[in-house]
Parts: C-alpha cells; structure tokens; sequence
C-alpha cells in the first residue's frame, strides 16, 4: 500500500543529502568523488528560505553550512546511510543530491600501506543504495540526481522507475562541461508518467527553486 502524503501549505520537513562520500582505504588515503556538495546546499539554502524545517546531511565539503538549516556531517556512505535512515523517519520529502561512492575497499587498513609493500589491486564491495532503500518502503516525496556519461535520458527515466522515485534530476558530463561547483549548467528534470523539463545553462541557485517548486508540490 502506499503511504499518501497531503500537500502542506506551511512547513514542511525536508531532508537533503550533499556532497561526495569517501570510503577510507587506509588512514591517510581514500575513494571519493568530483563532487562539492553545491547543488544540494543550494536546494537546502532555498528551502531554509521558504520556512520549512530543514536537514543536510553533508559529505566532506568546503561550504559554509546554510543559515537555518541543521547540519548532519557524515564521512562515508555507511555513515550517510545511517543518518539518512534515522532522520527520514520524519521527512515529508527527501532530496538525494549526495554523490554516493558506488563502492568501497572491502577493507579499511588500520595502519597506512607502504609503497614498498605488496599491494597491487583494491577489492572493493558495493555501498548499499540509500534511495533504493527509501524508495522501497516510499513514505514520502523522494527526488533523486544522476549524473551520466551516456544516454542520459535513457538511463535517467530507467533509475526514475527503478528507485521508484517522484522526479529526478539528470545532467551529463561532457568533455566541455564541468557540472561539479558553482558553474551553470544543463539539467533534465524527469516526473513520473515521463514528463521532462529541459533546462539550459542555470545557476544551482535557479534550479533549486526550481526543483523545490516541483518536489514540495507533489503528493505521493
Ligand atoms: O544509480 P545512481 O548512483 O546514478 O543514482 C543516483 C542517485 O542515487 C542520487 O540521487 C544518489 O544520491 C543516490 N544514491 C544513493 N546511494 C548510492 C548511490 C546513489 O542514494 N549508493
């Protein structure tokens, strides 16, 4: 059965995720990603803005948190997991902008490995998919990003499905484009049904209105 969530006029309690994860390999070394965390903390600032009750959970980043909004700050993909399970027990709506690492070593080494030592491959194990997880048991509004390489809109409308999302957000990576940081950028913002909105060379800022216009607007 699925949980019906009504449109609220007032405030709202939203959840945004931000940010890479790092997954340690060593104590000095780890597995990460481009990400800055710039989109989410836009999406978290503007919601701040609107009066709703608002909490980023934030990957390593070099932002100042948003005034207003509550900050979780978390290191790993676990550590996301973790927060994300218990904070979006009260979220009417949650917003992954996160870059989650796919993966992590399977082991963390507790003392750093030496050059001169033997290693010469990483085994690495999949992150659990913390959307995938939310969008299982869907309580509430859920709003997801991809970033692709290829067949953008292909592959988005599949992981909208997929992870049983209400809309998600899609940019690709080209060799001309850097989406990460405070550029402007092309997005493609899918609904369920197939509905796209093309948008072309926005600010972050623009279009988390944008999108917080869409997500606080649905009911599930
Ligand atoms: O499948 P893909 O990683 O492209 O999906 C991206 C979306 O899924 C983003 O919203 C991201 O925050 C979320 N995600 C997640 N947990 C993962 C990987 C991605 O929640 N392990």
């Amino acid at each position: 059965m699925r949980a019906h969530i009504k449109k609220k006029i007032g405030k709202m309690t939203i959840l945004v995720t931000a940010g890479p994860t790092r997954e340690k390999i060593d104590p000095v070394r780890f597995i990460s990603n481009y990400s800055t965390g710039t989109f989410g903390y836009e999406i978290a600032r503007e919601a701040a803005r609107r009066r709703h009750k608002v909490v980023l959970v934030s990957g390593p980043t070099a932002l100042e948190g948003p005034r207003g909004v509550r900050i979780v700050r978390v290191e790993s993909a676990a550590e996301m997991l973790e927060a994300v399970r218990r904070i979006s027990k009260k979220a009417d709506c949650v917003i992954m902008a996160a870059a989650v690492s796919d993966w992590r070593p399977r082991i963390a080494r507790g003392t750093k490995i030496k050059r001169s030592g033997s290693i010469r491959a990483l085994e690495l194990v999949e992150n659990p998919d913390i959307l995938s997880e939310l969008g299982t048991k869907k309580k509430c509004i859920l709003v997801g990003f991809a970033l692709e390489t290829e067949a953008l809109e292909k592959n988005a409308a599949a992981k909208l499905a997929k992870k049983n999302l209400d809309l998600l957000v899609a940019n690709k990576i080209t060799k001309n484009e850097n989406v990460f940081g405070r550029g402007r950028t092309d997005v493609v913002i899918m609904g369920k049904e197939g509905v796209k909105e093309r948008h072309r060379r926005k600010t972050k800022k623009g279009l988390a209105k944008i999108i917080l216009d869409k997500a606080l607007n649905l009911t599930i």
